[in-house]
C-alpha cells in the first residue's frame, strides 16, 4: 500500500534522513520505532507531503505522491494523526468531528461515521458540547484519531500516540488502536514506548539517527534483545 525509498530529507544544511526506505501491506500495523531525535517525525510528515525531499520517493497504491501538497495526499487516502493532535480547540467536539468527515473513495467500504467513532470512543458522545480545548490530554489525542477517521482514509499515519499520556491513558490508548487493527485498520505509527509498540504492531523498523538499522516481525524484536538495547537502550 505504501512504499518510501530511499528518503533523504535536510532542515537546511542539516541533514536528518539519510536513504529511509519502508512498506505498508494493507491490513498491516507497522511501527517506525526510534528514540528522540530520530527522524520518526520527519518520516511521517516526508509522506504526508508536509516537507519537501529532493532524494527518495513515497508510492501509496503504485503512485507517486512527491511533490504533491498534503491535502491532495490526504484525498488519496492518506490521514494523519501529528504528535501534537492538531485539532480545532475553539470547536466543540461535535464541530471537530463534522469538519473532518469525508466519505470513503471505495463506497463499498464500511464507513467511518459519528456512530462508529462513538462505538470506538464512548467518551467523545458524552463529550459533543464541550469544547476540544476543554479536554484532556488523551481525550484530545482520542479527538484527533477520530477526526482522522472520520476522513475515511485507506492508511492512517499515527505520530507516537502513547508519547505524554499517564500510564492509565496509554492502556486506554492502545485499547482502541487493538480495537482499530481488529477492524482491518492499516496504521504506519512512530514510537518510543517499546512495549505499547509489541503489543499492538505486525511489524517494526528501527529508526537510528535517520536509518533503518533493523527491520523485523515485532515477536522477532521481542526475541532480540541485542538489537534492543542497542538502537533504543532498552
Ligand atoms: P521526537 O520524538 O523528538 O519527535 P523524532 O524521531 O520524531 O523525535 P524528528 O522530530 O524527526 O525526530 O527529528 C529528527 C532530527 O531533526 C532531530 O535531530 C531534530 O533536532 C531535527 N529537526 C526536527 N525538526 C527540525 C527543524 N524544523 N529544523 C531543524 N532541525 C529539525
Amino acid at each position: 500500500m505504501l512504499e518510501v525509498s530511499d528518503l533523504h530529507v535536510s532542515y537546511g544544511s542539516s541533514q536528518v534522513l539519510f536513504g529511509l526506505s519502508l512498506v505498508v501491506h494493507p491490513g498491516e500495523v507497522v511501527v517506525l520505532l526510534g528514540r528522540n531525535g530520530a527522524g520518526k517525525t520527519t518520516t511521517l510528515k516526508s509522506i504526508m507531503g508536509l516537507l519537501e525531499f529532493k532524494v527518495g520517493s513515497v508510492r501509496f497504491r503504485g503512485q507517486e505522491l512527491k511533490g504533491l501538497p498534503s491535502h491532495l495526499i490526504c484525498r488519496r487516502g492518506l490521514g494523519y494523526v501529528p504528535e501534537d493532535a492538531r485539532i480545532f480547540k475553539g470547536l466543540s467536539v461535535r464541530e471537530n468531528l463534522e469538519v473532518a468527515r469525508r466519505a470513503p473513495r471505495d463506497l463499498q467500504s464500511a464507513a467511518w461515521d459519528e456512530a462508529r467513532v462513538f462505538q470506538l470512543f464512548p467518551v467523545l458522545e458524552e463529550l459533543l458540547a464541550r469544547r476540544a480545548d476543554s479536554l484532556s490530554g488523551g481525550q484530545q489525542r482520542m479527538l484527533a484519531i477520530a477526526r482522522a477517521l472520520m476522513g475515511n482514509s485507506d492508511l492512517m499515519l499515527l505520530d507516537e500516540p502513547s508519547e505524554g499520556l499517564a500510564p492509565l491513558v496509554v492502556a486506554q490508548m492502545l485499547d482502541k488502536l487493538l480495537a482499530l487493527k481488529s477492524s482491518g485498520k492499516t496504521v504506519l505509527l512512530s514510537e518510543q514506548n517499546l512495549n505499547f509498540s509489541l503489543r499492538l504492531a505486525d511489524r517494526a523498523y528501527l529508526i537510528d539517527k535517520g536509518e533503518i538499522k533493523y527491520e523485523s516481525t515485532t515477536e522477532d524484536l521481542r526475541n532480540n534483545e541485542q538489537i534492543r538495547k542497542e538502537y533504543l537502550m532498552l
